[in-house]
């Protein structure tokens, strides 16, 4: 495993996390499974790590319903837009349901994350990272009117359309929340 990983797996743990360390998308995928197993209801916060791995695709096979963007349910899967390497989690969003979902209403929260949102800096350099590389992909994929999808650079633009009004920085994990941390030695989204 990836020396950036151990640390941020240490990081995350000291923080209050359980974490668990995946080689490939397919271990995440049956880590995932493993942890709908007893799940009556699971949301998907739009992640396009959770696509990549299979576990969308192979939760509805299974039959479970996928439900989007909710806040009230068993299980809540999802990716983080940035970790730090010292255990931080940031999440932007633009109306706040992802970033509330994780924070306050699912019996489990389980982030999905590829070696490639990890930053071996502060928070500054996490919200960079967000800005240069999550957001104008995103945006360009949901058809927003930002100056990031046409320039690929932020301008911190006052647009409706932005998609990063709201930053979340998760200092430790949120109490009464349990969440897994399922770290992947892949690049996985944005
Ligand atoms: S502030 Fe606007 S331009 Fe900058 S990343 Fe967000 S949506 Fe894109």
């Amino acid at each position: 495993m990836d020396a950036l990983i151990e640390r941020t797996a240490a990081g995350l743990r000291s923080r209050g996390y359980e974490v668990a360390c995946c080689a490939t998308k397919a271990e995440a995928c049956a880590r995932v499974m493993v942890e709908a197993e007893g799940a009556a209801s699971v949301g998907w916060g739009g992640s396009e790590s959770v696509k990549e791995i299979g576990a969308r695709d192979a939760l509805v096979a299974s039959g479970k319903e996928i439900r989007d963007h909710q806040t009230v349910m068993d299980l809540f899967l999802q990716s983080a837009n940035t970790l730090t390497a010292d255990g931080r989690i940031v999440n932007i969003d633009g109306r706040g349901n992802r970033v509330a979902a994780s924070i306050y209403g699912p019996k489990r929260v389980v982030y999905v994350v590829g070696r490639n949102k990890i930053v071996d800096g502060g928070l500054d350099d996490a919200i960079a990272r967000v800005k240069r590389c999550a957001c104008p992909p995103n945006c360009r994929r949901l058809g927003k009117k930002t100056p990031c999808a046409q320039t690929g650079v932020c301008a911190d633009c006052s647009s409706p359309d932005r998609i990063c009004k709201v930053t979340a920085v998760f200092d430790r994990m949120p109490t009464g929340t349990p969440t897994l941390v399922i770290l992947v030695d892949e690049d996985l989204g944005y």
